[in-house]
């Protein structure tokens, strides 16, 4: 059941009870209050009935010492008619409780005489024929005398009343409903509009469609509902989005991985198969064993490189404080004009900085290699240790080809190389910025890159002290 009409029902339900109790509890104390007040006039009647039976017992002859019964149904039949147009009803009764004197249309039985006591006075409500009446009873003390007077007075109308009371409320109570059964289904729809828009937005999203999202259309608990859904959506496409990127960058890798391997495993069987299949002499087999040799070698420094990426993908750096120094030190010792043919400038700036050595080691010697690689033999290759305001700053600058700028966001993922054949003849296989990223990733810090084609480029990074 759908909950805006779940929340009509209710309120149809609450409605009519309401309406059902407020309306019965209201006729029936109007009623109870007309009655009341009927009951009053009728006991009061009775009472004036009885004073005036009594004064007119007084000017009975005073030769009658017991009032004669044929006296009695004289006053009687007096008071039934005394002073007004329509006859009232009454009757009256000796003390033994016989009739003397009824008048016409006075249909009550004798219960509540024979009930009424000499010192007392009583009434009920009975219904004859239809109608409603108060009746009474009290004893009359006339002249050594008992006597029993009975009245009956229509009090149909309140009943009636009653009924029409109970009408018109059942009345109006349908109408009221019928109108706020209208209003809280506008009221319903309005207030569910939030859910109608989230469960839209839901189905919307389990469909594929990861940038719908659903509409706030109030400020209450469904509208902050609305607004957490949303930013849950935003959260969930932005991880899509990011998973879809790895999982693009993941094909890539597996794609570039298997073309890095292509190439020198198809070299390394061409030869394999000449040594095996021709008798060759012995300089065209030093040659292909070399090649063999030189390739497997290649692909060995791949396969450790690529290890050492995955192993810091998943490690965590043991950081220590080490001074700069040591760093210079042991670059300049590596990095020669003897042996590279390169001029090498070192500048640095004392202090310490927080790093796993060996792995920031790795990621200068990268450098700085890829510094060379790229420049002419000759020319010079800057490295620089100095203090900015985030920390210490490493940078290696050369003067060689350049990167261009849309190349420069590519090159830090593994297999990337701006020109393929270029760093292949030098046995580069576009892994060795690959770990120099993951590196500075688990030491909190990224590689900057400036560069210029033609005119070199500035590579660097910072530590925290
Ligand atoms: P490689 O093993 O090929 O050197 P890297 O990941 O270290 O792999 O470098 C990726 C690519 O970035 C290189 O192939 C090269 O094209 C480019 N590159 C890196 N450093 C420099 C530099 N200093 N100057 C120009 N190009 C560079």
């Amino acid at each position: 059941m759908k909950i805006s009409f779940k929340l009509l029902l209710s309120t149809i339900v609450v409605m009519a009870l309401a309406l059902g109790f407020s309306g019965f509890y209201f006729v029936n104390y109007v009623f109870e209050t007309s009655l009341k007040r009927e009951i009053g006039q009728a006991s009061d009647e009775s009472s004036v009935l009885r004073f005036a039976f009594e004064t007119a017992v007084l000017n009975v002859p005073a030769r009658y010492s017991v009032l004669p019964d044929t006296t009695v149904e004289e006053i009687a039949s007096n008071l039934e008619r005394g002073g007004r147009s329509t006859s009232r009803l009454i009757r009256i009764a000796d003390e033994r409780k016989e009739v003397l004197h009824t008048s016409d249309g006075f249909a009550a039985d004798e219960r509540l005489l024979q009930q009424t006591e000499p010192d007392a006075k009583s009434y009920r409500i009975i219904e004859t024929q239809g109608s409603y009446y108060v009746h009474t009873c009290a004893a009359i003390n006339a002249l050594g005398r008992i006597l029993y007077l009975e009245t009956m007075k229509d009090v149909s109308e309140v009943f009636t009343e009653r009924a029409m009371g109970f009408s018109l409320y059942r009345k109006v109570t349908l109408l009221m409903l019928l109108v706020g059964t209208v209003i809280m289904h506008f009221i319903a729809a309005l207030l569910t509009k939030p859910i109608r828009l989230l469960t839209r937005a839901t189905r919307r999203m389990a469909g594929g469609d990861y940038a719908y999202r659903a509409r706030q259309v109030s400020r209450d608990e469904l509208g902050q509902l609305t607004c957490d859904f949303n930013r849950m959506a935003n959260a969930l496409e932005e991880n899509i989005a990011i998973l879809e990127e790895e999982n693009e960058a993941k094909e890539e890798f597996m794609g570039a991985f298997a073309h890095e391997l292509k190439t020198p495993l198809t070299a390394i069987i061409g030869y394999a198969d000449m040594l095996r299949s021709h008798r060759l002499d012995e300089e065209k087999s030093f040659l292909s064993a070399n090649y063999i040799y030189t390739e497997g070698k290649r692909l060995e420094a791949m396969s450790f490189r690529l290890l050492d990426i995955i192993v810091a993908k998943k490690g965590e750096a043991e950081l220590s404080e080490v001074q700069t120094a040591v760093f210079f030190a042991y670059l300049k010792e590596m990095f020669t004009e003897e042996n590279r043919g390169m001029q090498f400038v070192f500048s640095c700036e004392d202090g310490s900085v927080w790093a796993e050595e060996n792995l920031i080691k790795t990621v200068l010697v990268n450098l700085i290699d890829n510094a060379c690689k790229a420049s002419e033999p000759g020319s010079t290759v800057r490295v620089r240790g100095m203090w900015v305001e985030e920390g210490y700053r490493f940078e290696v600058e050369d003067e060689g080809i350049g990167i261009p700028l849309k190349e420069q966001r590519k090159i830090t993922k593994a297999f990337y190389m701006v020109d393929k054949s270029r760093s292949r003849s030098k046995n580069g296989a576009g892994l060795g910025l690959a770990l120099c990223a993951e590196i500075l990733r688990i030491h909190n810090s990224e590689l900057t890159i400036q560069s210029e084609p033609g005119c070199g480029s500035c590579f660097g990074f910072v530590l925290g002290e």
